[in-house]
């Protein structure tokens, strides 16, 4: 090879590696976005600070289950005494596989100390108003703004109902009740049931139903155990999971 040959020969070389490594990188994109799906969803969840003012946070953790599906949000930590049944949709939404919609989930932290309390107590407690005041100003405009098909609050009670697990819209006869009456068609273990007695209504489910984003309460009975709660909850999120949207 002459030494003009030779030079050609490594001009070319080189442009082909950087051609190989320009295509393998474009290659492991695509892969990452569209190969395979559980670490795409993974990939994808995200966590931002939302409020932040003297009676707490809120945070948002985004794109849970499928990020390209149409969106659902659930609100946990309206009443904070009932963090039993929070925790519960917090451990079991992200384990569950092949969602066929993105999930937000919706966390508010009251700055007030509750936990010492331990069960659930009446309605005076504290961090309830302070919860509720979290929701109306931080989460009611992101949710009502956010193009969502549907908002679940999720709740806990002691025993205090008829019904121990339940679902149920605050306003009669709209979407929000008809999806919460499908969710609980569907599922074995979850009843519907308007209790016509919420202090949170107002503050986020009521305003939601009449604003254009269909929503419902779920309650569940926090003395049951942690089995009980973590079943009720994955028939919940597999129940609003197969909704039909139009
Ligand atoms: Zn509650």
């Amino acid at each position: 090879m002459s030494r003009k040959n030779y030079r050609l020969f490594l001009i070319i070389l080189i442009i082909a590696i950087i051609c190989s490594v320009f295509l393998f990188t474009q290659l492991a994109v695509f892969h990452d976005q569209f190969g395979s799906g559980n670490a795409t969803a993974t990939s994808q969840v995200t966590r931002e600070l939302i409020g932040n003012d003297s009676l707490g946070t809120v945070e948002v953790i985004k794109n849970v289950g499928n990020p390209n599906g149409k969106k659902i949000a659930y609100v946990v930590g309206v009443h904070p005494l009932e963090n039993d049944t929070h925790t519960t949709l917090l451990n079991q939404l992200p384990k569950q596989s092949n969602l066929n919609y993105c999930y937000d989930i919706y966390v508010i932290n009251v700055s007030m100390n509750y936990s010492q309390y331990g069960q659930l107590l009446p309605d005076d407690q504290p961090g309830r108003e302070e919860g509720q005041d979290l929701a109306l100003k931080y989460v009611y405009p992101q949710i009502v703004n956010g193009s969502y098909e549907l908002a679940v609050d999720i709740h806990g009670h002691g025993s205090a109902y008829p019904y121990d697990t339940f679902v149920f819209s605050p306003v009669d006869g709209g979407t929000g009740e008809d999806y919460g009456r499908n969710v609980s068609q569907s599922t074995q273990n979850i009843s519907y049931y308007n209790p016509y007695q919420t202090t949170s209504g107002p503050y986020l489910t009521i305003p939601l139903n009449e604003n254009g984003v269909p929503a419902f309460y779920l309650e569940e009975n926090s003395y049951f155990s942690q089995d009980v709660k973590d079943m009720h909850m994955r028939e919940l999120i597999k129940g609003v999971d197969g909704l039909k949207f139009s």
